[in-house]
């Protein structure tokens, strides 16, 4: 305890990425936010993309300079990689490693692929991370707020040895330093990135949400209930806990709901979940998962599209698209827009 070291943008030097190029490649969640707010900060940045793909449309848009990757590859300093990760090894050997030089700094934003030897990179190239710990269009508009993503920093190789500070000014550039930025290894952050996706905060709330969901319709209630008791909730709930942590949640709840939850939560999440979630750590940790995700993208997708269409048609979905369009949350302007970012 206490030894956290937390780096804001008065510990940086800000300036060094602006002597960079930087080619982004992929112009998706991260890459609309990352590439945005590099360009925001005042730095030269290019996007390494299909020239006939819907993304290259996209960043033009948005008055971004777009090359081939091939190109981008070649005229950068940085090259950050933001396609999905189980694309990142084919992108990698076909269009980027053919075009690489030494001394450049080969950069990704979740340690997947380095950490499970996906890509090995040559030893005279840098291999840096700068992970924003939350969604792309988040990272963007947090930015456009005056406001910033927290970020992680990584060095894997480091032949120029500033790997570290080139790491950080990035993260500053994405606006991170606002919030606050920390250093860790490309095994810790693939690994409990992975973890927290899959048992907490992705997997482990959209299961309790639609099991919750589940159990009140099922015993007759109305949906629509249902639907605002156990999701709407959740992020007036979040917020709080993100603030002030559980304590700050349980301060503005009323004593029923605080003794409601500390008495029946832990018989929701009990010693069962708590072994699931180590058997899923032992997957991360030994490369299970990581295999299964790879081949399974590899060989045409088949569980994963028809898990995402069951996903999609489960009632919560619908109810919820129902109640979205009739309620008014406050939002003036909506943080994803699918046809633009
Ligand atoms: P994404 O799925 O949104 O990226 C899609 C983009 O990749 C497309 O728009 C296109 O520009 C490009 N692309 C797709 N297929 C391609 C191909 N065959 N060839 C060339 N380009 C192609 O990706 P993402 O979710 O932003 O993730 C990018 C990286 O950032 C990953 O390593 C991911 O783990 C990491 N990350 C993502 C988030 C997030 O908010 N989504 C958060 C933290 C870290
Ligand atoms: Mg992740
Ligand atoms: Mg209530």
């Amino acid at each position: 305890m206490g030894n956290l070291k937390i780096y804001l943008d008065k510990d940086i030097d800000t300036e060094l990425i602006k002597s960079k190029k930087i080619a982004v490649i992929g112009f998706g969640s991260q890459g609309y936010g990352q590439s945005l707010n590099l360009k925001d900060s005042g730095c030269n940045v290019v996007l390494g993309l299909r020239p006939e793909g819907k993304s290259a449309q996209k960043a033009k848009a948005y008055g971004l300079e777009v090359k081939t990757i091939e190109e981008a590859v070649k005229w950068a300093d940085i090259i950050q990689v933001l396609i999905p990760d189980e694309i990142q090894a084919d992108v990698y050997e076909n269009q980027i490693k053919p075009n690489m030089r030494a001394g450049q700094y080969l950069m990704f934003a979740h340690g997947f692929n380095i950490h499970y030897k996906k890509i090995v990179a040559p030893s005279d190239v840098n291999v840096i991370m700068v992970a924003p710990k939350g969604p792309g269009h988040t990272v963007r508009s947090q930015y456009t707020e005056g406001k910033g993503v927290p970020c992680l920093v990584a060095v894997e190789q480091n032949p120029s040895g500033n790997g570290k500070e080139i790491a950080l000014s990035y993260a500053s550039a994405i606006g991170a330093g606002r919030a606050g930025i920390i250093e860790t290894t490309f095994r810790e952050e693939t690994e409990t990135d992975l973890f927290g996706e899959q048992a907490v905060i992705c997997g482990g709330v959209s299961a309790l949400m639609k099991a919750g969901f589940e159990v009140l319709t099922e015993a007759g209630y109305s949906p629509y209930m249902a639907y605002f008791e156990v999701l709407h909730e959740m992020k007036l709930i979040i917020d709080l806990v993100n603030q002030g942590g559980l304590a700050d949640m349980r301060y503005s709840i009323s004593n029923t709901a605080e003794y409601g939850d500390m008495t029946r939560g832990p018989r929701v999440i009990g010693e069962a979940s708590k072994n699931a979630m180590k058997e899923i750590l032992k997957d991360i940790q030994s490369g299970k998962f990581a295999e299964e995700f790879t081949s399974e993208m590899k060989s045409g997708h088949k569980n994963f599209d028809r898990l995402r269409e069951e996903n999609r048609s489960h009632e919560i979905e619908k109810i919820g698209q129902e109640i979205r369009s009739s309620f008014k949350w406050g939002r003036s302007e909506n943080i994803i827009d699918r046809n633009k970012n």
